[in-house]
């Protein structure tokens, strides 16, 4: 029998696991149906513990993370909270958690990659990022030496730190112009034969890898929450976490009810708030002056089938709306009561809690997880040398022969012909 199907949320049908859309023309997301419904953990290192609901057959051993889940206490106290649980994504080595990017992207890139590898794509795979998703594949390819090829905003190559000496599997192409231009031109590259595009929240390797938050959660308090908490940006972390519950509710053993979806965004740059609330929140200057501009993306997944919004009507969830005020005392709070620091994305999901404790909308005995989604970076910092990546190219938006010089780059970096 096969490990899994993916199938389309709209006509149902069942289509081959590769698949990133439905043959029939719906925009619907397609999802995963795993034969076994029932989550056995395997003694394996990382993300590969929850394989039996990742779609892959085989792993990436090294290097890979998961995330770790605790009850928090003094930062539970801090709030009136008794029955809080803080999903952390990062590093911090007390706690055995060991994502070395420090943040959960690292839990798409390693699933994505590994699907790839069974797909035997050869082509050089295309990831256009404004920071910790380019960080996260750059990772992963460092260690499987697959050729990738980054494109990202030149204001954004400070955040491509690496821990590893050798990255030469990595083309880093900066992009004099916004995130909005890397993104047209990293999808006019990988369009192109020899090249592949990683899907997105279309692909169900990012989905099922970064459900695997709830997996843990779930796992470790012992019964689904009633509450989850998440910054998000194209919120395709909460709908990973909403397929999750409904995997876990048809496990038997961890409730019936689906947590509530509160998630998280910074104004005034918030398109999924203005989505859902209908009320205009997103400013011309975004994403200018955000708390942490990773939360910003033009095009989320909302309306489509599966997508942001079925996911908070299921849940009877809804998105909140954090300033950077908010965030930064939420983001201290946080610090001071638990010990490590955050991703400033992060503290904007903190944010949301703090709010919603004070109006009321979770009460004190409620079971609440909030997913920390990035962490410890700080913390790394002082254990580890990390050394910022070089651009293999710089090119400017402006320019019509930027492509051409972006591939010939990668031409002579991997020896392909394209
Ligand atoms: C990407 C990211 C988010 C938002 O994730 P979604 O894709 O919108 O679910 C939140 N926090 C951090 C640290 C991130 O890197």
């Amino acid at each position: 029998m096969e490990k899994y199907t993916a199938t389309c949320l709209h006509c149902g049908e069942r289509h081959d696991p590769y698949s990133l859309s439905c043959r029939n023309g719906d925009d619907a997301l397609l999802r995963t149906i795993y034969s076994s419904s029932r989550l056995n953990c395997a003694d394996l290192p990382g993300i590969w513990r929850y394989r039996e609901w990742l779609p892959v057959r085989g792993m990436i051993e090294e290097g890979s993370g998961r995330t770790v889940t605790y009850k928090s206490t003094a930062f539970a106290s801090a709030l009136g909270l008794e029955d809080l649980w803080i999903a952390f994504n990062g590093y911090w080595p007390e706690k055995d958690a060991r994502m070395m990017t420090c943040t959960f992207k690292d839990l798409e890139s390693f699933p994505t990659m590994q699907r790839l590898r069974e797909l035997g794509d050869t082509g050089v795979m295309v990831v256009a990022s404004a920071g910790n998703t380019a960080r996260a594949f750059s990772h992963v390819c460092s260690i499987t030496g697959q050729p990738l090829l980054l494109v990202v905003p030149e204001g954004s190559a400070h955040r491509l730190w690496t821990t590893h000496e050798d990255t030469s599997a990595v083309c880093l192409a900066t992009v004099e112009g916004d995130y909005f231009d890397a993104i047209s031109l990293a999808g006019r590259i990988a369009s192109m034969d020899g090249f592949v595009n990683e899907g997105g929240a279309r692909n169900v390797a990012r989905r099922d890898g970064m459900g695997t938050v709830m997996l843990d959660a779930v796992l470790t308090a012992g019964s689904l929450p009633d509450h989850y908490f998440q910054a998000v940006g194209s919120g395709t972390g909460g709908i990973s976490a909403w397929e999750a519950s409904i995997r876990l509710i048809g496990d038997g053993r961890f409730g019936s009810k689906l947590p509530r979806l509160h998630l998280a965004q910074n104004i005034p740059c918030a398109p999924l708030y203005s989505l859902w609330h209908g009320k205009d929140a997103v400013s011309t200057s975004c994403p200018g002056e955000m708390y942490d501009d990773v939360l910003f993306n033009r095009k989320p997944p909302y309306g489509t089938r599966g997508g942001v919004r079925d996911a908070l009507e299921a849940t009877r969830g809804t998105i909140y709306a954090i300033s950077n005020d908010e965030a930064s005392g939420a983001q201290s709070l946080f610090e001071a009561e638990e010990n490590i620091d955050i991703n400033p994305a992060a503290a904007v999901a903190v944010a949301a809690l703090v709010q919603a404790v004070r109006k009321g909308s979770v009460l004190p005995e409620d079971r609440i997880v909030l997913n920390i989604t990035g962490g410890g970076q700080k913390r790394l910092m002082q254990d580890l040398p990390v050394r910022l990546m070089k651009p293999s190219v710089r090119v400017s938006a402006n320019d019509p022969n930027a492509e051409r010089t972006i591939i010939t780059t990668v031409q002579s970096m991997f020896g392909v012909r394209i």
